[in-house]
């Protein structure tokens, strides 16, 4: 923690604002980040969780849609948490529908868990300069607290 402003100014980091945003969350609360979606996405690296579609910004030209999906579906008691939401881009969650992973033979690539804010800032520098800009206009979107 001690060293973070030093790395978010570092000229090679460029994911100014959402920095600031994730600072401010980082500060507020300690031991793990805030359920927002833009944490979330990020934790899945911006990517589908089952095809692995890349969905760096909504309707990027060269990304697909991303949206949160529920593991176990909402409608059969799935709970909106770390463990049971993951990226999905929009044609894997109409595919899978009221399902989950096995009922529909798709398969997560990675199992969805609470991200350390370690994690998280590992998976921001993992993104070249200017890669998410777009995607950091819409704050109320983007900080949008999931929990229930
Ligand atoms: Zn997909």
């Amino acid at each position: 923690m001690a060293n973070y402003d030093e790395e978010v100014r570092s000229p090679t980091f460029s994911m100014h604002i959402p920095s600031v945003v994730v600072l401010k969350d980082f500060v507020a609360r300690k031991d793990h980040p805030p359920f927002t979606r833009f944490n979330l996405y990020l934790r899945d690296a911006f990517e589908c969780q089952y095809c692995g579609s890349p969905g760096y910004i909504r309707n990027y030209r060269d990304g697909v849609t991303l949206t949160l999906d529920h593991v176990h579906p909402r409608a059969r008691g799935g709970h909106k948490t770390w463990e049971n939401m993951v990226a999905a881009c929009a044609s894997c969650n109409v595919r899978k529908a009221c399902r989950t992973p096995y009922e529909a033979g798709m398969k997560l690539r990675n199992k969805p868990r609470i991200p350390t804010e370690r994690h998280l800032m590992r998976m921001a520098k993992a993104f070249p300069p200017n890669f998410l800009h777009e995607t950091w206009r819409d704050y109320l979107y983007w900080d949008e607290d999931l929990s229930e």
